[in-house]
């Protein structure tokens, strides 16, 4: 029987992480080297953020640099992991009667690769984008989720990326070290707590939390992929944090791993 592989949510934070080494890219290294070696990744990240469901069915998906505004440096960044058309195929399967869309058009975003590119640099591994619908409700993306569950036995790193608190508006650009917000701070002990006790409803209701849910998550995006990640959760399975901190006041760089 093959390894049940753990699902990842990443706090990808800042894209100018993909050419930094500091200690969220030590991490995300260090998680690359100590959970088992997936057969391929599938990635929901916060930056394929669409009106559909859909999967990359490319053999060779682009490296695509979806930000303005950054230093030249990082437009040069590639990250060339094959594709695997056939996970893809076995997603549609799963998420059967959902449609999803079989994308040509969209690659590897930032949301992936600035931490595939710390935690498997050698991007040998197939990676699969599942793109997250933004028309519909948190409970749809957590019934997403569950229903990806089996990959988890199937040898596919099913990883997250977003960011728990995620608020650009309060984010002190250029200065990382700042002093956390009360809020950030707050919602993110919350969230913690909840998922440590399986209260995923709640979670998923996150708009019922309360002021400080609201100004964590000012929009859905980045925080959905926690949802696919902790949807997964089998009832053996540990809740921890192998990566924490606060970035820049505003950005929750938290790392939550299930299995
Ligand atoms: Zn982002």
């Amino acid at each position: 029987m093959a390894t049940l592989m753990p699902a990842v949510f990443f706090g990808h934070g800042n894209p100018m992480n993909a050419l930094s080494r500091n200690r969220y890219t030590e991490a995300w290294a260090e998680l690359g080297r100590t959970i088992p070696r997936p057969k391929a990744i599938l990635s929901i990240s916060a930056h394929w953020f669409v009106p559909q469901t859909g999967v990359t069915v490319s053999t060779a998906p682009k490296t695509i640099h979806d930000f303005g505004g950054f230093p030249r440096e990082l437009y040069g960044v590639q990250y060339p992991a094959p594709g695997d058309p056939e996970l893809a195929q076995r997603v549609r399967k799963l998420l059967a009667p959902t449609p999803v869309a079989l994308d040509e058009s969209w690659g590897l975003d930032h949301g992936t690769w600035s931490v595939l590119c710390h935690a498997y640099p050698e991007a040998d591994i197939p990676v699969v984008q599942l793109s997250i619908d933004e028309t519909k409700p948190a409970s749809f993306h957590y019934e997403i989720g569950e229903r990806l569950a089996p990959l988890r036995e199937e040898g596919v790193l099913i990883a997250g990326s977003g960011n728990l608190v995620h608020n650009l508006h309060a984010y002190a650009w250029g200065r990382h070290d700042v002093e956390p917000y009360d809020w950030a701070v707050r919602f993110e002990q919350e969230a913690r707590d909840r998922i440590l006790s399986g209260e995923n409803t709640a979670l998923i209701q996150y708009e019922k939390l309360g002021r400080d849910a609201l100004l964590s998550i000012p929009t859905p995006d980045h925080y959905l992929p926690l949802l696919y990640v902790l949807a997964t959760r089998q009832p053996h399975d540990a809740a921890s944090f192998p990566i924490e901190g606060v970035d820049g006041g505003s950005v929750s760089m938290l790392a939550v791993k299930v299995g």
